[in-house]
């Protein structure tokens, strides 16, 4: 397998049969939630070991509201004195007794996972350890944030992979499926259950549940839904949407990847390992966990804005998540700011209106600030893979006018048309909803 240039067949953009073609399994009829702004191109939590060419399970919409207005709305129905009362009854079932760790907290020390394990310890009384799998590039306050977790009186393990695997599965990534992030993404959910199984802890404590950004209300339970962290079969098993017997071809060894790996079923199960969402027993408001950060530590929010939103505490600790954003904007026609937005949206935090302006005025921005690093990380020179390693892609560096041919590859044409100007979004939300938008144009 070589990595070639992707050539554009451009037809389906510019011709208006191209909005009848889907890529990654999105719903050909665009959908905006009249309730949040979400779209119904988002999607939801899946097993991100088990994907091939990121094929997507979209978020339902209901009448044009989506799965998480709908729970939103029940949230209101529940008593959460009764679910407090029944989480320390869960806790007291693992509680140690002699000052041994008792709870996993993974998390990178950003405003939910320090929320989450503070609460823990002080308040509930556990004796929490803390875990995180480490970004690609760490920012600088990004990485000051995990010292500021630890020294809130948390001890944390830091799982670092080694960095040519770890660009390697990121660039193959990219070239499989936009997605330079993935690897990351299956370190930070399979790295937990690892850990708990070797140190004997069985109970991990997440922040929130998926379903607050629109996870099916099927998956709104205490627990995380088991797939998501542990394979059957080893055959099954997808890396950067190569299967391991391909990387292997590569001339990686099973324990290269093992950092990237879910645990087996059957160890989680012999183990009795336990995996609950903390949002499912408390109100969850991301806003409050920032505030409550801050008044409990010297948390450090970005010193800028952060590209493609307007918010500057949420998901911070990774320059390749500015890239990561982009990609998902690209692929699923949502960039930050819809995320952002429809979530504060549905915290109560956000007007409709307010929201609609911020999307148009920063979603899908381009992110330049780290762009220099994030592509020389990308790029496999083979003076420091080796000629095999570096042979597999057509062109070894990766740029800006790579990064965008690359990108024109995933867009799919039912979300973009061609222009003059290069491409654009057919949906877009001054469009759609002209009404929050009359007064600019008098
Ligand atoms: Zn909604």
């Amino acid at each position: 397998m070589i990595y070639r240039k992707k050539i554009l067949d451009s037809n389906p953009y510019v011709s208006e049969s191209g909005k009848k073609i889907t890529k990654f399994n999105l719903p050909l009829n665009f959908e905006f939630c009249k309730k949040c702004l979400t779209t119904n191109q988002r999607p939801t939590t899946r097993s991100e070991h088990s994907i091939k060419d990121d094929i997507t399970k979209p978020t339902n919409f209901f009448d044009g509201v989506c799965e998480a207005c709908k729970i939103e709305e029940k949230k209101k129905l529940i008593d959460w004195d009764k679910r407090k009362n029944d989480f320390t009854k869960l806790l007291d079932k693992y509680r140690s007794r002699n000052g041994s760790y008792d709870v996993v907290v993974p998390g990178s020390g950003g405003k939910d996972s320090f929320y989450v394990a503070h609460r823990l310890k002080y308040e509930y009384g556990m004796n929490p350890i803390t875990i995180t799998f480490s970004p690609f590039i760490y920012t600088d306050w990004g990485f000051k944030n995990l010292k500021n977790w630890i020294n809130a009186g948390f001890e944390n393990f830091l799982n670092t992979p080694n960095q040519k695997i770890y660009r390697l599965l990121s660039r193959i990534a990219l070239e499989k499926m936009f997605h330079p992030w993935h690897p990351w993404i299956l370190g930070q959910k399979n790295y937990p259950t690892k850990f708990a199984e070797k140190f004997k802890i069985p109970l991990i404590i997440y922040g929130e549940s998926p379903s607050e950004y629109g996870s099916p209300e099927s998956e709104y339970t205490y627990e995380y839904v088991r797939d998501w962290h542990t394979y059957k079969n080893l055959s099954d098993v997808y890396i950067s949407g190569c299967s391991l017997e391909e990387l292997y071809s590569y001339g990686l060894k099973f324990f290269d990847l093992y950092p990237f790996l879910p645990l087996q079923e059957k160890e989680f199960e012999k183990n009795k390992l336990n995996c609950l969402a903390f949002s499912y027993f408390h109100k969850w408001h991301p806003q409050s966990n920032y505030y409550y950060t801050i008044e409990n530590s010297s948390f450090n929010v970005s010193p800028e804005r952060t590209a493609g939103t307007y918010s500057k505490y949420a998901s911070i600790d990774d320059k390749m998540d500015d890239l990561y954003f982009y990609t998902y904007f690209v692929k699923f026609g949502i960039g930050r700011t819809t995320a952002d937005v429809s979530q504060e949206i549905r915290n109560g935090d956000l007007t409709i209106n307010e929201g609609a302006k911020l999307i148009k005025k920063f979603d899908g921005e381009y992110p330049e600030r780290f762009e220099k690093e994030i592509f020389e990380y990308l790029s496999i020179p083979k003076e420091e893979f080796g000629k095999k390693i570096s042979n597999l892609f057509e062109s070894p560096y990766v740029d800006k006018e790579y990064f965008f041919e690359t990108s024109n590859h995933f867009r799919s044409p039912h979300l973009w048309k061609k222009t003059n100007e290069g491409f654009e979004l057919r949906n877009k939300i001054e469009k759609y909803f002209p009404e929050y938008f009359d007064n600019e144009k008098k």
